[in-house]
């Protein structure tokens, strides 16, 4: 028995082999063998019965090109060199359903000179589940690409090539869905299928891709500085853009791999993180994993988890900021500002939910409520025969989107039979949203007071104030810190009050921490101001007692 034969049986025995095969060139003859260890039978054949295995139809779609390419290396011998090594390829073979069993094909090329002929030899088996894990799919012409062998794949090359750094790289189509409904289904497929071939191209032998679910692919490419995976995204999306005059744009996340032995799988996560973190930024669509996204997603989790519970424990607690006039240091009304007394955190400020409240529609739930701690409580001090101070609320931007918070709030006035200029609204008004001026104007018809909340935050501008149809300035803390270091900054606040009181409006200033500030302001002409060097916002038996003193 010649080496060749040998080495084919070595493998037969170590393996479960299905059948096993010699190609004769020279008498075109192909000979099929099955196990050796079962009773002996051998079929000859002109034709090429891997030729047949592919017109039966029934190989997998995606294994179709690799096996041809395979089939006709066999058939013409091309290919096949000189060289004492073992190729393999994969294939799936479909059975009823759809379900697909993976055969794997191993020929050991070397030509050899078998009874002075041109003979290679070679196998096909089943696969088991733990050859299918871990088979080496870049062997030939077998670039697989299912997320499973990609993870193994990528894991081994990470963990072996201590060489080289490496990164995940996960991206996908900016509102694919949109695509979907926009231009049919069968678009958003030959779309899929052309970053599929892009991907293909684009892609080196370095670099492997897969795609993990509709429109979510995963690249894993070594790399040397930071700015070779930015030119790799740029010009990515370049080469992926631009099919069918279709108009789309793509989120990447890049997670780099630090930890060797940190799971595929992990890392993989970290990219979707990163990729998600970026969602929704008009500026940057490529967005690097870090451990404080990951914490803040976390906790934006656990803070959707837990809100609706703590609404109804009643964890959601109104606090009152007093509002002094700056001459007399009287208390001339108070802002409501939530806080979430969680019962394992304590007290959590509302710099930590609010956003994700906003993002998640929540915000008009605690909102209201807050609305309606407001209302009893100006109805208890009114029924106590306390003199009345207005209470600022919080009106998120979400509110703006439709007038049903107007009602809402007119019903509290009527429930708690409160004066309306008793409750006071504090907006933030942004240029982004079209409706919100419409809104403002309909809060003011219906007879409300209205402050604008955060102004000289870089969202209003005093052009717009002109026209706009709020009572109250409230100066932003921040404007008003950084500016009062400089005798610039000092005079844009002394201007802008001056002109603000030229117009008819109300100031108030917000974030005054101290006697310096204070003066300041009251020489300008301000002569309301809410801040730590009064008060912090407290609770509100506390806040009882202050104004009873
Ligand atoms: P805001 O409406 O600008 O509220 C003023 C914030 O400034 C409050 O923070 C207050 O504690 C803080 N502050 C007051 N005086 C000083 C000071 O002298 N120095 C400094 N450094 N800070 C001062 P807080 O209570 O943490 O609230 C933060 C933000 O959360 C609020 O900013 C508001 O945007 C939002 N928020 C709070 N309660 C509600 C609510 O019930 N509804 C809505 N939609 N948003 C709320
Ligand atoms: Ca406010
Ligand atoms: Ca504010």
């Amino acid at each position: 028995m010649d080496a060749c034969r040998e080495k084919m049986l070595e493998l037969m025995l170590k393996q479960d082999i299905f059948v096993y095969f010699y190609i004769d060139y020279e008498a075109n003859q192909w000979y099929l063998e099955s196990n050796p260890a079962l009773p002996e039978f051998v079929m000859s054949s002109q034709d090429n019965p891997i030729e047949d295995i592919l017109k039966s139809g029934r190989v997998y779609e995606d294994d179709k090109e690799r096996f041809r390419l395979f089939s006709s290396m066999l058939r013409d011998g091309t290919g096949i060199n000189d060289k004492d090594e073992l190729i393999k390829t994969q294939l799936r073979i479909k059975y009823r359903n759809d379900f697909a069993v993976w055969y794997e094909i191993n020929i050991y090329p070397k030509k050899v000179d078998y009874s002075k002929r041109m003979v290679i030899t070679g196998t096909i088996h089943r696969m088991t589940e733990r050859e299918i894990q871990a088979r080496d799919i870049i062997n030939f012409h077998t670039n697989d690409r299912s997320p499973k062998m990609f993870s193994s794949l990528a894991q081994r090359r990470v963990k072996e090539e201590k060489d080289k750094k490496f990164a995940y790289i996960q991206f996908d189509v900016a509102g694919f869905k949109f695509i979907n409904d926009k231009y049919g289904e069968e678009v958003g497929n030959e779309l899929l299928a052309h970053f599929s071939d892009v991907l293909d191209l684009y892609c080196s032998e370095e670099q492997m891709f897969t795609r993990l679910s509709a429109d979510v692919f995963m690249i894993v490419t070594p790399y040397q500085e930071i700015s070779d995976i930015y030119s790799f995204i740029r010009g990515l999306e370049a080469a992926l853009s631009g099919f069918k005059n279709i108009k789309y744009s793509f989120v990447f996340g890049v997670c780099l791999v630090g930890d060797r032995n940190t799971p595929s799988r992990t890392l993989g996560d970290s990219a979707a993180i990163a990729r998600i973190s970026v969602k929704g930024n008009a500026l940057e669509n490529i967005g690097f994993f870090d451990q404080d996204i990951k914490s803040g997603l976390e906790n934006k989790l656990n803070i959707e988890k837990k809100m609706k519970a703590a609404l109804k424990n009643g964890e959601f607690v109104m606090y009152l900021q007093p509002k002094y006039s700056i001459s007399n240091t009287r208390i001339i009304g108070a802002e409501a500002l939530v806080r979430w007394i969680d019962p394992e955190k304590g007290i959590v400020p509302p710099d930590s939910f609010i956003p994700v409240f906003e993002k998640n529609g929540f915000v008009v739930k605690i909102d209201e409520y807050i609305w309606e701690c407001a209302c009893k409580q100006i109805r208890k001090w009114m029924d106590h025969g306390l003199p009345p101070i207005p209470i600022s609320v919080n009106v998120s931007r979400v509110h703006l989107n439709n007038a049903e918070f107007i009602s809402c709030l007119n019903k509290l006035i009527d429930k708690y039979d409160i004066p309306k200029e008793l409750l006071e609204l504090e907006i933030t008004e942004t240029t982004e949203n079209i409706n919100s001026n419409e809104m403002i104007v309909r809060a003011k018809e219906s007879g409300f007071r209205l402050l604008m909340d955060d102004f000289g935050s870089g969202y209003s501008s005093l052009n717009t104030l002109r026209n706009t149809p709020f009572d109250v300035l409230k100066i932003d803390r921040s404007f008003f810190s950084e500016s009062m270091e400089t005798d610039r900054g000092q005079k844009i606040i002394s201007h802008t009050i001056a002109m603000s009181k030229d117009i008819g409006l109300d100031m108030i200033a917000e974030g005054v921490e101290t006697k310096e500030q204070a003066d300041f302001l009251y020489d300008c002409g301000c002569n309301a101001a809410q801040g730590f060097l009064y008060s912090r916002p407290i609770p509100v038996e506390m806040f009882e007692k202050l104004i009873s003193n």
